[in-house]
């Protein structure tokens, strides 16, 4: 089978949208026709080389879509399913799957972009194997995926609604609801006013935070997410955004989420902080990026420094809890979506994303 796709092959080099030859899915696998894809700054980095990954690679790992066949000895899903796909799979069996924390799983970090059994189902027009990010690479009409990767859904919500469920909205509301340390009632700061931050910001509201202080350089992304529940904004192009975020919360903030993606933003996050306030780290920064802390602060006043990725939590579980969230009307997923593109326009959607347009954007591989 052919599918179209979005392939990196060089950093810095625009993607090209080619034709690839398509293996069926093997034992464990499903294909599946993709029906919506998020447009989500990790690609971004792996294009400029700051994120690493194998290429050629087709990106996209924000994504959900129908399952068309499935592999051997798949009884999770069927065909005709409604799946998120997950950026991680886990393995079930290695140290961290077994620990409880399924989303670190290491047999997924090892085999990376090609499927578990370690080999790769795209070949292009030259006869060279092509990866897929995530094991899911989504910028695709279609896509081979581990069966495990699928969350299927029942129910009639939107492809694109699951698509963002896949990233931006568990990673930004998971890394709030799922934090051992939360609890109803804090002052919240979100550095980065972009997709994730955006659900940050809307997780912070679920568990009804007497302040949610959002800061970014962006006037119209500081405007964008004040419709989400941010309380206070605070754009830092105009002012110290320690200084506001102190002053906004009479001395320091309960927690600080960083979602910016850069060490300086790091190391504001933990001066914001009051005594035993709690700084999380979930904008991934360029790989060589350094944070330099003021380190006494961490003892004196007992702050904690931690990271989350993907939610904190098992993947899937979160899926299932946002789901509820959004049927019931308490997150609103369909208003972050402000523009839609054709496969085609990928190389533009992202001179989009960069530019600074608020909101999220939605590749439509089969529109
Ligand atoms: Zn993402
Ligand atoms: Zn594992």
């Amino acid at each position: 089978m052919k599918s179209k796709a979005a392939v990196l092959y060089e950093i810095h080099e625009p993607l090209r949208v080619v034709n690839l030859e398509m293996d069926d899915p093997k034992e464990g696998e499903v294909r599946v026709r993709i029906g919506a894809a998020g447009i989500c700054l990790s690609d971004h980095h792996i294009m400029e080389g700051t994120g690493s990954t194998l290429r050629p690679v087709v990106l996209g790992h924000e994504g959900a879509g129908t399952v068309e066949e499935v592999g051997l000895g798949v009884s999770s899903v069927k065909v005709g399913d409604r799946c998120i796909l997950s950026f991680v799979t886990n393995c079930g069996h290695c140290s961290t799957c077994r620990s409880g924390s399924p989303q670190l799983c290491l047999t997924n970090r090892l085999t990376g972009g090609r499927q578990f059994d370690g080999t790769t189902r795209l070949t292009d027009g030259e006869g060279q194997s092509v990866f897929q990010l995530s094991k899911i690479g989504v910028f695709s009409e279609r896509s081979v995926v581990p069966a495990r990767a699928c969350y299927p859904v029942v129910g009639d919500v939107p492809m694109d609604v699951l698509a963002l469920i896949g990233c931006c909205v568990t990673t930004g509301v998971g890394a709030v609801i799922n934090n051992p340390f939360m609890r109803p009632g804090a002052t919240i700061a979100v550095f980065g006013a972009g997709g994730v931050g955006t659900n940050v910001v809307q997780g912070a509201r679920l568990m009804n935070a007497a302040k949610v202080i959002a800061v970014d350089l962006n006037q119209e992304k500081l405007d964008f997410v004040k419709r989400f529940g941010a309380t206070d904004l605070v754009n830092a192009s105009e002012v110290d955004p320690v200084a506001a975020v102190k002053e906004l919360s009479g001395g320091g903030v309960d927690f600080a989420f960083e979602v910016f993606g850069s060490g300086q933003t790091v190391a504001q996050c933990v001066e914001v902080l009051r005594p035993n306030g709690v700084a999380v780290v979930v904008g991934l920064a360029p790989e060589a990026d350094r944070s330099s802390l003021e380190v006494t602060t961490l003892v004196r006043n007992q702050k904690i420094l931690m990271g989350s990725y993907y939610g904190s939590a098992s993947p899937h579980e979160t899926f299932a809890r946002i789901l509820d969230f959004y049927q019931r009307g308490l997150i609103d997923v369909q208003g972050q979506i402000t523009r839609r593109y054709p496969l085609e326009q990928v190389n533009e959607a992202y001179d989009d994303l960069i530019a600074g347009k608020p909101g999220r954007g939605v590749l439509i591989p089969n529109g």
